[in-house]
């Protein structure tokens, strides 16, 4: 059991600014500073559909945007300690194209790309994840596999272990591993 699954959006690169900004565009309306605080939700401001039909216009766009700093070398170092990596993303199969050449122009390395609205089903077979979805983190604890993740004002606070920055993910996945 040496696989791990690596999450893109708030893990890989940083989603929220980009998203808060396609958010202020579609309705003014949306309080953006208190989302960002995680003090309100987008309930009532925009339909699910709008919501992710914003989601896909950015990953369409995926190749356009740069990776976290420490990216390649957390998923190179990875890599060095014999994982299969296995990089998972809520989007549709339409941006597979946009987001391979993103992984490729940043020399992001992986084993397999896996697309789909439910990661749950590669659980079964997987050592660790690392994510910062909430509704992903609480499935992996139930699961019984290794998780961890950046934290977020959506994230924190919710008994899971997260960290600010992906080398502290990676010495905590490097302790799990070794004791393992
Ligand atoms: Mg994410």
């Amino acid at each position: 059991m040496n696989k791990i699954i690596v999450d893109i959006d708030n893990t890989l690169w940083n989603l929220a600014p980009v998203f808060f900004e396609y958010l202020r565009r579609y309705n003014p309306e949306i309080p953006i500073e208190e989302l960002k605080r995680g003090e309100t939700g987008l309930k009532g401001y925009i339909p699910r559909e709008d919501l992710y039909g914003i989601l896909k216009e950015i990953h369409m766009r995926q190749d356009q945007f740069e990776p976290y700093p420490e990216a390649q070398q957390f998923l190179a170092a990875l890599k060095e300690m014999g994982l299969y990596v296995i990089i998972a993303s809520i989007r549709d199969e339409e941006a597979r194209d946009a987001t391979e050449r993103w992984l490729k122009k940043y020399e992001l390395m992986y084993d397999e790309l896996h697309l789909s609205n439910d990661k749950t089903v590669l659980f079964n077979d997987v050592w660790a994840i690392v994510d910062d979805s909430i509704w992903t983190l609480d499935k992996a604890a139930h699961a019984g596999i290794v998780r961890t993740g950046l934290r977020n004002v959506w994230n924190d606070g919710r008994g899971h272990p997260l960290f600010d920055t992906l080398p502290q993910i990676l010495d905590y996945l490097k302790r799990r591993y070794s004791s393992k």
